[in-house]
């Protein structure tokens, strides 16, 4: 569904991603994991169309997307701080992509119902962001980018603010849903052990390298290298 093929990006003449090629197939749950600084979120923000590559191209279904804005690609991301608008209520805050859409009033009362149900916060559209728990707003950031059919759902860090239970509770559900809606998952986090819990396909990436890609199982029993021995050990 998504090639990379020879990205590369600096920044202030620092190489960030080094001649950088991926292959991601649709409907499944892949995994950039890595230290801090690898270049995770710098490959996931050139997917989304949030930095263009210095060299490289995203294909995106057969066609080179390298130029499109992060709205004209078929996908939607959702950041670590997830910036619901605190002056909105949650159905308005899920709605606002629609609204820009012109979609019609009964369309959009729909999909917020549809959305709220699929994250288990049916009856909150009234609420307001600040009487929600950071893991409940975590989960209406990611209704948001439902309600719009994205083809790609992109994930950074989403859980990285969450304590221990409701990761687990939210990784649960990150994976149902992605069973249920049938949609491609590229999700960044630096825990091995989430990535090999959630995973399809994991890209273990170092230093602008992508180490090894291949199934948690693959990763975990057999680590190409030192350094993805070494990182995926690191969890036990
Ligand atoms: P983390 O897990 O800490 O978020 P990461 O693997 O996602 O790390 P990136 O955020 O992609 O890593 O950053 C890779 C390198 O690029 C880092 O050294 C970072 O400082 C640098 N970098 C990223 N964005 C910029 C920017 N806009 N300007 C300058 N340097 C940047």
């Amino acid at each position: 569904l998504i090639d990379l093929v020879h990205i590369t990006k600096s920044f202030d003449g620092q190489l960030v991603l080094d001649d950088l090629n991926l292959t991601i197939h649709e409907n499944e749950f892949v995994t950039l994991l890595g230290p801090s600084g690898c270049g995770k979120t710098t490959t996931l923000r050139i997917i989304g169309g949030f930095e263009a590559p210095d060299q490289g191209q995203v294909i995106f279904d057969g066609a080179d997307i390298t130029s499109l804005p992060p709205y004209k690609r078929e996908l939607n991301t959702v950041f670590q701080k997830y910036a619901l608008f605190p002056h909105m209520n949650i159905s308005d805050n899920i709605a606002f992509g629609l609204k820009i859409k012109n979609k019609s009033k009964s369309y959009i009362q729909d999909k917020i119902q549809y959305a709220l149900k699929l994250v288990n916060l049916d009856g909150y559209g009234r609420r307001m962001p600040d009487s929600l728990s950071g893991g409940q707003q975590q989960r209406i950031a990611i209704a948001r980018a439902i309600v719009n059919e994205p083809k790609v759902l992109l994930l950074d860090e989403p859980l990285g603010a969450l304590d221990l239970k409701l990761r687990q509770d939210m990784q649960y559900e990150l994976i149902r849903l992605k069973n249920e809606l049938g949609i491609t998952f590229i999700y960044v986090t630096h825990d091995q052990e989430e990535a090999l819990t959630m995973s399809d396909q994991i890209v273990v990436m170092n230093q602008g390298y992508i180490q090894q890609m291949g199934s948690p199982e693959k990763i975990y029993n057999e680590p190409e290298n030192a350094f993805v021995a070494d990182f995926i050990g690191d969890s036990n």
